[in-house]
Parts: C-alpha cells; sequence; structure tokens
C-alpha cells in the first residue's frame, strides 16, 4: 500500500494548485482544476460509485455501503487540493528521505536552507520513517495534498477488503480553503452525508474539534486632498496618517497573534492601503468565545469613533463581515462524531489527542450549516513554507484510522 499512496501524493505535488485570493473565478486558479481532474479520473478507475465533478468543481464520489442495517449514518471525508498562497507551489521538487536518520536535512535548490530537528522537534517522531520534503524554493504542498491522498488511497482500501463493513461513505475534494472559500459553492444535499471529517491536520492521533470564532473588519478613512501648495490653507486631511494612527492605536500589546497563544484572541490588521485621499486597512478578528469576538469588535469600533473624534473633518467608517464560527458551539451538544475518531484512532494503535486551532477550517463552516466535521490528522507539518515535510508512514496511518472509522460509524449504528 505505501508505494500507492507515497506515488499519489508525489503525483498531487507536482501540480500548481496554488490558490489567489484576488482571483474572481472559482476555483480561483486553474491548476486546482487539473488535480480535481485528475482525482475524478483517478476514483472512476478506482471503481468508486456516483464520481462527478459539480458544476463550481467539487470532486465527489461514494462507496457503496455493505452493509444490511439500515440507518448507519452517511460518512464524509474532505480534503482540500489547493496550496497556500504564502509560498510558491510551482514546480514543486519532492525528494524522499528513505528511512530518516535524525539528522539536518539540506535543500539541493537553496544552500543555506536547513531542516533541523533542533528547531522542529517533531522531526525525531520520524526517525526511522520515509519523510518527503520540497527542495528548497517551494512549498511541499502536504497541506492538503496529504489528507487528498488518504483520502484517494483510503477508497482503494475499503474496495479491496470487502470484510469490513460500513455504510454509505463519500469523498469530497474542495478547492480554495487557504483563502477561505473552501465551502462556498459546496451543496451540502449533494454531498448528502451526515457526519464529515475534514483530513487536514498534523501528527498521529491529532483530532480538532474547536477553532477560533473569526470576523474580517475593514475601515475606510476618507480624507480631504488639495494640492499641496495649498494644503494648508484649503485644509488638507491626510487620510495615510489617519491610518497610521489606527495602527498605534490597537492594543498590539495583548491583542495581536505575535503577542498571544493559547486561547487568547486577537485584531490582526492584514492589509494596509494609504492615501491622502482614502486609506484602507483591513484586519482580522478572532477569538475562541463568541462574546471575546464581540469585544475584539467593540474595540475596534471603539477607535474608529475615537480617530473621528480626533478629525471631525475625515469620514472614518468600520465594516464587520461574519467569516466562521468555532465547531465546538455544534459539537459540544453532540460528540459522537469526536468519540468515534477518537475510538477509531486506538483501534489504529494511535494515542488520540485534542488539538485546539487558533484559526478555522472548511469544517467550521460545515458544522455551523449542520454537517458536523471535525479535523483529523494526516501528517502535516511545517505548512505554508520550504520546510514543509510528511511521513509516509504517518498519512498511512491515517488511513487506517479512517477505515476503522468507517466501520466504526456501521458497528455502532
Ligand atoms: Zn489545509
Amino acid at each position: 500500500m505505501s508505494d500507492n499512496l507515497l506515488s499519489r501524493f508525489l503525483r498531487y505535488v507536482r501540480i500548481d494548485t496554488q490558490s489567489d485570493e484576488t482571483s474572481k473565478t472559482f476555483p480561483s486558479t486553474p491548476g486546482q482544476l487539473v488535480l480535481l481532474e485528475m482525482l475524478k479520473q483517478e476514483l472512476t478507475e478506482l471503481g468508486a460509485a456516483d464520481v462527478q465533478m459539480t458544476r463550481p468543481g467539487y470532486v465527489m464520489a461514494s462507496i457503496s455501503a455493505n452493509t444490511r442495517k439500515a440507518r448507519v449514518p452517511t460518512v464524509a471525508f474532505l480534503a482540500h487540493v489547493d496550496t497556500a498562497p504564502d509560498c510558491s507551489g510551482k514546480n514543486v521538487k519532492p525528494i524522499v528521505h528513505r528511512k530518516y536518520d535524525g539528522r539536518v536535512v539540506k535543500f539541493p535548490d537553496k544552500p543555506g536552507l536547513t531542516l533541523d530537528p533542533a528547531t522542529s522537534p517533531e522531526l525525531r517522531t520520524a526517525i526511522g520513517k520515509d519523510i518527503v520534503t520540497a527542495s528548497g524554493t517551494t512549498l511541499l504542498g502536504s497541506d492538503d495534498k496529504s489528507g487528498v491522498a488518504v483520502i484517494m488511497t483510503l477508497v482503494e482500501r475499503l474496495l479491496r477488503e470487502t470484510k469490513r463493513k460500513h455504510g454509505l461513505i463519500r469523498v469530497c475534494f474542495t478547492p480554495d480553503e487557504e483563502i477561505g472559500r473552501g465551502v462556498d459553492k459546496l451543496d451540502l444535499r449533494m454531498l448528502g452525508a451526515d457526519v464529515a471529517y475534514t483530513l487536514d491536520g498534523g501528527p498521529p492521533g491529532e483530532i480538532c474539534w474547536e477553532t477560533f470564532s473569526g470576523d474580517a473588519a475593514e475601515v475606510i478613512v476618507d480624507g480631504i486632498t488639495t494640492h499641496t501648495m495649498e494644503a494648508k490653507a484649503k485644509g488638507m486631511v491626510n487620510a495615510a496618517y489617519l491610518a497610521g494612527k489606527l495602527l498605534a492605536a490597537l492594543p498590539r500589546e495583548r491583542c495581536a497573534p505575535e503577542t498571544t497563544d493559547g486561547r487568547d484572541g486577537f485584531i490582526h490588521p492584514i492589509h494596509v492601503e494609504g492615501r491622502t485621499e482614502r486609506s484602507v486597512v483591513k484586519f482580522l478578528l478572532r477569538d475562541f468565545e463568541l462574546n471575546g469576538l464581540a469585544d475584539k469588535g467593540k474595540i475596534l469600533r471603539g477607535l474608529c469613533r475615537g480617530l473621528q473624534a480626533s478629525e471631525p473633518r475625515a469620514r472614518v467608517r468600520c465594516k464587520l463581515r461574519k467569516q466562521y464560527r468555532n465547531m465546538a458551539y455544534w459539537l459540544r451538544k453532540d460528540m459522537r462524531p469526536v468519540e468515534l475518531a477518537r475510538e477509531a484512532f486506538v483501534a489504529a494503535g494511535l494515542k488520540p489527542y485534542d488539538h485546539v486551532i487558533r484559526g478555522g477550517t472548511d469544517g467550521s463552516r460545515l458544522t455551523e450549516l449542520g454537517l458536523p466535521t471535525p479535523n483529523l490528522f494526516c501528517g502535516e507539518h511545517n505548512a505554508h513554507g520550504p520546510l514543509e515535510w510528511v511521513a509516509v508512514q504517518d498519512m498511512e496511518s491515517a488511513v487506517s484510522a479512517c477505515a476503522q472509522l468507517a466501520e466504526l460509524w456501521e458497528r455502532k449504528s
């Protein structure tokens, strides 16, 4: 199995599927459709049922139930095909380090760059395993092509191991997760699942059922522009200065991603555009709790009111937009999807542990929409950068764990 899983993974990471937040199309980039088409083709060749690409570009397929029991919940497994805009995903040259020996890893395309167990201690868990890295100038794309390769191998395994009883299994590959549009056009009725899992996590055993809640904010400051020669006489109001003033007033020392961890949320300016006439500052607001998130919005609105009061000739507007909510609000009401995942991990010889994500997942939105969707490990490390790596054996553990999970949903129904 290992070579099938590995060769799949190597095939997928070579396709440039970087998503692009400035794009107006869906999927945001054509490379994603290349991989999605490939997956559709491979699912058909594997013998999966109902293989289809939906109009927006999601690829779905089924593994028919092989149980006589009625009322077994339909379980879906999802992974995203795009890679992060933060780092190039073009011409990825994956390198397989067989039986990793624990030493510092060097990169042929970037002398000087090193992957060092001293700074990436999780590497020590991979000693003796086969690890895959990129070559130094790109990311690897293990986020989330590990998840894609795991699910494709799971399909193959469930179709082959017919003694393993399970209900209807759905698989779904999605675009544009990294730019927050992953489930925008996903038709949940078409997916037809009662419970789902995204395969997009870290080391073996990791289960995530709690994420941030997130809002986005945009502050628009309109100034008054004149020719500089008569700026004093005509009363120029420079919106660029006002944007700077707003940034300087943020409670950065206790409320920024770089100054917080654990369960503390933050206000994070991600984009500043400043001209005399108009400035725009975009923010991410994050907190695990809804009241904490609302507080972040109040702080920002308060700062905007203060800015407006300090310069009445300007016009300051603050717009908040909902992004996603902590999936724990819904999962806590019915922990079965999480409990069965834990049980499946134990059955697969792993030690389950909870991981609270300081971020959102496609599952955050799916869970809010009524489809409980915790996130499970698939072996990702150092995502979104050139030091990304994955161990083949960790991906294999994810395949085994998901196969156990499919079986457990049948047995416990
Ligand atoms: Zn991901």
